[in-house]
């Protein structure tokens, strides 16, 4: 059975009511969606990269902590000064031994392919590349060593790389 006009009058009425309601308020709404997305979208990345690479002042925080505590250089890789010297002391070894034991080829040094995607800038200079200390957690350069170096690296594959993330979830 067909409805009487007015009740189809009335109900189209109220749907209009209905979205004149909701429209003032839809350039609001997409803005929080908008807002919403961009928010997720910041979370994926920051999930997917370490936070030291997203976040300067913590980065800073955990290579100043890797100097002091294990002796993370040199400093400067053109002007070592006693570096090289007192580190192959330290571990009882050569010169040529320590200068071949450097972040580019240690166990816990990250250049990915999704690991160099994290990297805020440039990461290669005359000397060598920027990549990650799983180790430390910083952006640490392969032409530099500290006293945990340990062979193995350096970290190339994205598999190999989401392990290491999977068990350090900084
Ligand atoms: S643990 Fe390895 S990668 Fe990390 S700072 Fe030391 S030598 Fe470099």
């Amino acid at each position: 059975m067909s409805r009487p006009f007015f009740v189809l009058h009335k109900n189209l009425l109220k749907r209009i009511g209905y979205i004149e309601k909701i429209f003032p308020h839809m350039d609001k709404k997409i803005k929080l969606f908008e807002q919403y997305l961009e928010d997720i979208n910041e979370a994926k990345a920051a999930k997917s990269c370490p936070a030291p690479t997203q976040n300067l002042k913590l980065n800073t925080k955990n290579r100043n902590a890797t100097i002091k505590e294990y002796k993370y250089g040199p400093l400067n890789v053109d002007e070592p000064g006693n570096y090289w010297k007192d580190l192959a002391e330290d571990w009882d070894t050569t010169i040529k031994a320590v200068k071949s034991s450097l972040c580019g080829n240690c166990v816990a040094f990250d250049i990915s392919p999704r690991m160099l995607e994290c990297m805020p800038g440039p990461v290669s200079d005359d000397d060598g590349k920027l990549g990650y200390c799983w180790m430390h957690h910083f952006k640490c350069h392969s032409a530099r060593t500290c006293t945990t170096w340990a062979k193995g690296g350096p970290i190339v594959s994205d598999k190999v790389s989401k392990k290491w993330q999977d068990k350090n979830p900084i």
